[in-house]
C-alpha cells in the first residue's frame, strides 16, 4: 500500500448515467489529477463497469467497480453507493434494471409538469443530453433548460423546477434500502451511504437510516464528498465511528462545466475513522 493519505476517489458518474465524460475520459482525467484508486460509481447502472476497470489499467490506476443505487427512505431519497462487487452478478443487474425501470414514464410526467409551467418539449429536449436511453435523470433535465435559457446554471434548474414541490418534480418509488445492499453485498461487495448530509431528513430519520442500513450489512457511509462542508466532514466522521461504519471519499464528479469538485480534489479523510478500501483490499485491481 502507498504511503497514506491515500488519494481515493471512490463517487463519479459517466455518460452511462447522468455525468458528461466517458469512462475512458474520467479514467483519464482521474490519474491526471493524481487519484491513486478510482471507482466510477453510475446512478442505478453497472453498464460501465468493464470500461472504466480496463481504461483504469491502461492508466495505472487502482480500481474498484461501484454503482449508486437510488433508495426511497422516510419519504425522500436516498443513494447508497456500491463498491467491489462482482460486475457480473447475476441478481445485482437485475435489481439495477429493475430500479431503472420507472425512469422513462417519470421523465414524461416530469415533463408534462413543465410544460404546465410554459416549458414545452422538455422530454425530447432531455433526451439529447441522453447517451443511455435506461437512464433518463433530472440532470439531463436541467441541461436541457440551461441550454434553452430558462435557467443560468443546473443548480438554479434544481432549485426552481425539478425539487420537491416544483412544477417538474414527480414523486417515485425507487429500490427498498435492504434490497439495495443486499444486492451489493450478495455481489461481494460493499454498501455505503452516499452524502448524508444532503438528505432532509430529521435527526430519527437519520438514525433509523443509519440503524437500519447497518442491520441490513452496509459498512460504510462518505465522509468526504463534494456534498460535504467542511464541518460536515468532522459530523459524519463521528457518526461512522459511533455507528461503526468505516468511511469512504469521492467528489461525485458529474461534468467539467457543473461540477464544483474535480475528481482527486478533496482533502484526505479525517483520522481516526476507517478508509473503506481496507474493508476492500482483496478487491481492488490491481492490488494496491
Ligand atoms: P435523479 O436520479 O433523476 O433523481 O437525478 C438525481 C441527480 O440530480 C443527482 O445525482 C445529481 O446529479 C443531480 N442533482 C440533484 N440535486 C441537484 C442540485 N441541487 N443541483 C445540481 N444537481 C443536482
Ligand atoms: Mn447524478
Ligand atoms: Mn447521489
Ligand atoms: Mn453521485
Amino acid at each position: 500500500m502507498p504511503t497514506s493519505p491515500l488519494n481515493a476517489d471512490l463517487h463519479c458518474h459517466s455518460v452511462v448515467s447522468d455525468g458528461t465524460l466517458t469512462p475512458d475520459e474520467l479514467a483519464a482525467r482521474a490519474s491526471h489529477n493524481g487519484v491513486q484508486l478510482w471507482s466510477l460509481t453510475d446512478h442505478d447502472e453497472i453498464g460501465g463497469q468493464h470500461r472504466a476497470a480496463a481504461a483504469a489499467h491502461a492508466q495505472g490506476l487502482a480500481y474498484l467497480t461501484g454503482t449508486e443505487i437510488s433508495v426511497s427512505f422516510a419519504s425522500t431519497t436516498v443513494h447508497i453507493v456500491g463498491l467491489g462487487f462482482d460486475p457480473d452478478d447475476a441478481a445485482l443487474a437485475q435489481g439495477l434494471a429493475a430500479t431503472r425501470g420507472g425512469r422513462g414514464q417519470r421523465a414524461h410526467d416530469m415533463a408534462q409538469g413543465l410544460a404546465q409551467v410554459g416549458i414545452a418539449g422538455a422530454y425530447e429536449g432531455a433526451l439529447q443530453y441522453v447517451s443511455n436511453p435506461e437512464l433518463i435523470s433530472r440532470t439531463h433535465f436541467a441541461r436541457f433548460l440551461v441550454e434553452t435559457g430558462v435557467c443560468r446554471e443546473t443548480s438554479e434548474v434544481f432549485r426552481k423546477y425539478l425539487t420537491e414541490g416544483k412544477p417538474g418534480f414527480v414523486p417515485h418509488r425507487w429500490a427498498a434500502l435492504g434490497d439495495a445492499v443486499r444486492w451489493i453485498t450478495q455481489a461481494g461487495g460493499v454498501g455505503v451511504i452516499a452524502h448524508p448530509a444532503r438528505y432532509r431528513l430529521s435527526a430519527n430519520e437519520e438514525f433509523a437510516l443509519f440503524s437500519e442500513f447497518k442491520q441490513h450489512g452496509g459498512r460504510g457511509v462518505e465522509v468526504v464528498t463534494g456534498s460535504h462542508s467542511v464541518p460536515e466532514y468532522a459530523v459524519y466522521a463521528d457518526m461512522a465511528r459511533e455507528f461503526g461504519l468505516a468511511a469512504s471519499r469521492g467528489s461525485d464528479f458529474h461534468s467539467p462545466t457543473e461540477s464544483h469538485t474535480d475528481l482527486g480534489t478533496l482533502p484526505p479523510l479525517p483520522s481516526g475513522v476507517t478508509p473503506v478500501w481496507e474493508l476492500l483490499a482483496d478487491r481492488i485491481r490491481p492490488a494496491l
